[in-house]
């Protein structure tokens, strides 16, 4: 059976992927690399959620931690709007850097089972990574197994997150909340120069 190396962004994102490499007859090993995910409370949730998964269906498990806020935040604060760009490269280099260290001769993402990631993106930078350490990236995209695989991690009772990861997409998760505090605010005349 061939081996391969699974980059999974998160516990119900991999459920119908595994199960996609699995019927294709292959033999995938997870590694955990999220260095994007804040603050760290979610850090941990979305960590400890597929160990704890990866028990229960017997996957071999790599995990390199790092929780990233400082490094992440400094280095997309100057373009917030293009941040997906260096999150998707930080985490293929990573995986592709682990894949050719661990002996593995190609890797794939968990990332592409969702039709809200930007696929163009993430097929690039890990073509990219992949050429530097001498490994294969398999391109899927698993997407068409999307619901399918929300649903099962759902009967399954994983943690499910409710936004992206950063910082800056729980912010976005709050964006019409936000304004609306704003608003009553404003109404309410609470601010201090009112
Ligand atoms: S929105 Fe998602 S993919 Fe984009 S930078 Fe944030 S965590 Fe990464």
């Amino acid at each position: 059976m061939d081996r391969i190396l699974l980059h999974i962004c998160c516990a119900p994102c991999s459920v119908a992927v595994i199960e996609q490499l699995k019927e294709e007859g292959l033999s995938p090993t997870g590694f955990w690399y999220n260095p994007n995910i804040h603050p760290y409370q979610e850090y941990k949730a979305r960590r400890d959620t597929l160990i704890e998964y990866a028990k229960l269906i017997g996957l071999p498990l790599h995990i390199k931690e790092e929780y990233g806020l400082d490094a992440f935040t400094k280095a997309v604060s100057p373009n917030i709007e293009q941040r997906c760009n260096y999150c998707y490269a930080v985490r293929m280099e990573e995986t592709a850097r682990a894949a050719k260290n661990l002996g593995f001769s190609a890797f794939t993402t968990s990332l592409t089972v969702s039709p809200y990631q930007n696929h163009e993106l993430i097929h690039k930078a890990a073509q990219a990574a992949a050429k530097r350490h001498g490994v294969a990236y398999r391109p899927y995209d698993f997407s068409p197994r999307f619901r399918q695989g929300q649903a099962k991690a759902r009967e399954l009772a994983l943690y499910m997150q409710k936004y992206c990861g950063c910082i800056y997409s729980e912010e976005e998760r709050y964006q019409s909340k936000i304004q609306k505090d704003l608003n009553r605010f404003e109404k309410e005349n609470f601010f201090e120069n009112k």
